[in-house]
């Protein structure tokens, strides 16, 4: 598929659907303590997305049976909800949802403490979230895109931490995976021209020990190898003339 080029039209829709998706993180942020199921969590989630008139894009996406993609501790992404998996304190939580409005998705993942963490688990969130921050610098015309790539792996790289490869960011549009594919590990390429317009989801995925992933059974789970946790934090941001816009979060 082509990358596309959003007209003001569409960035307008693009920018909704971005401001609605950060109202559904922070309700489900704010419901995240120990003895809360991750079922409960995805029920939130679909709750609102649905009373926002808007629909989930992960249900039934390729199969997936929930609408929010829920992961704890050492699972990395794509987490299915269950009722009996309960959050305990010290664990940390991977949300990652989407919503379509209007034709135009959305799609942003946070990781969340529950309750009181270990120092060395704070330090895998903070570098995380920061890492997309560090990268999406890279995020204008004139750049190419995987300066992005390498400004990612360059930050986390002082930490030593795995940068998950298997799983990479994407352009979104009216399709919730569109071209480009948006590597977090370093490229010996540029990749292509970064133009005003393009509508990117930027998700580093970083785990604690090996960046080594595995898929569990159900075959969507996916889990590190050496069972050390895992971070992830995305956000939907537009290419702008200068400075890129960050759609799905507005501080
Ligand atoms: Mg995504």
């Amino acid at each position: 598929m082509a990358v596309t080029i959003k007209s003001a039209k569409e960035i307008e829709l693009m920018r909704e659907a971005g401001r609605l998706l950060e109202i559904v993180h922070d309700e489900m942020g704010s419901i995240i303590k120990p003895g809360v199921s991750t079922m409960e969590i995805n029920e939130c989630g679909d709750r609102v997305i649905r009373k926002l008139g808007c629909v989930p894009n992960f249900l039934n996406y390729g199969g997936f049976p929930a609408s929010i993609c829920v992961s704890v501790n050492e699972e990395v992404v794509h987490g299915v909800p269950r009722r009996d998996h309960i959050l305990k304190e010290g664990d940390i939580v991977s949300l990652d949802a989407g919503l379509i409005y209007k034709g135009y998705h959305s799609d942003a993942a946070r990781t969340h403490a529950v309750g009181k963490v270990s120092e060395d688990v704070q330090r895998l969130l903070d570098a995380t979230k920061q890492s997309f921050f560090e990268g999406i610098k890279m995020a204008r015309p004139g750049n190419h895109l995987y300066d992005i790539s390498n400004a990612i792996d360059a930050y986390i790289s002082g930490f030593g931490y795995g940068i998950v490869q298997d799983l990479v960011g994407h352009g979104i549009g009216t399709s919730l995976h569109e071209d480009p594919q948006i590597p977090n590990f370093r490229q010996k390429k540029k990749g292509m021209k970064l133009i005003p317009g393009m509508t990117l989801a930027v998700e580093p995925m970083i785990n604690m020990g090996t960046w080594k992933v595995v898929w569990l059974e159900d075959e969507w789970t996916v889990v590190t190898r050496d069972h050390k946790p895992s971070a992830h934090y995305e956000n939907t941001i537009l290419i702008t003339d200068g400075e890129p816009e960050i759609l799905t979060l507005h501080i």
